[in-house]
């Protein structure tokens, strides 16, 4: 557990949430502020700030949790689809430094934007550009 760590005291019981799952390792509760109806927040139980801090198998079982809600939120709320995603440090625009994933749930005409409305400035990157990144990330691998 982290000192002042909203999420760890969720876990611990100290602030109340809507809990949708748990086990020994993952926690998932509605959050707050929902995007819309049935936004659920999927976390480890111990305290990693991103999914880069996050041990491989703690990593495994948040994805297997949000493979598994995905479909029963939306069945909950009707939703035809869902967006899905992670804010993986602040300047990505996570706000509480305790890796969650979302499930957002998705309703035709919801005024929502796709993953690609993320970004307004898109990089115009050449091809030697793009084979140097993919060379650099295979490296940054091994
Ligand atoms: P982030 O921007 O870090 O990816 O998202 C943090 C999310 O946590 C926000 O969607 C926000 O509404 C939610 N949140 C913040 N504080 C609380 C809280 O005390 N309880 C719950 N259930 N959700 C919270
Ligand atoms: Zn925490």
């Amino acid at each position: 557990m982290s000192e002042n760590c909203i999420f760890c005291q969720i876990v611990a019981g100290d602030i109340p949430g809507r809990t949708v799952y748990e086990d020994d390792t993952v926690l998932a509760f509605l959050d707050a502020n929902p995007l819309s109806p049935g936004h659920t927040l999927v976390i480890p139980k111990a305290h990693h700030e991103r999914l880069n801090d996050t041990p491989a198998d703690v990593a495994g079982e948040v994805m297997s949790t949000l493979h598994e809600l995905v479909p029963a939120v939306e069945a909950a709320v009707d939703a035809p689809a869902s967006t899905v995603a992670f804010n993986n440090g602040e300047e990505a625009g996570q706000e509480v430094p305790h890796v969650h994933g979302h499930i957002v749930p998705r309703f035709e005409d919801d005024g929502g934007r796709p993953i690609h409305a993320l970004v307004t400035d898109r990089p115009d990157l050449s091809d030697d550009e793009l084979d140097a990144i993919e060379s650099d990330i295979v490296a940054e691998q091994a």
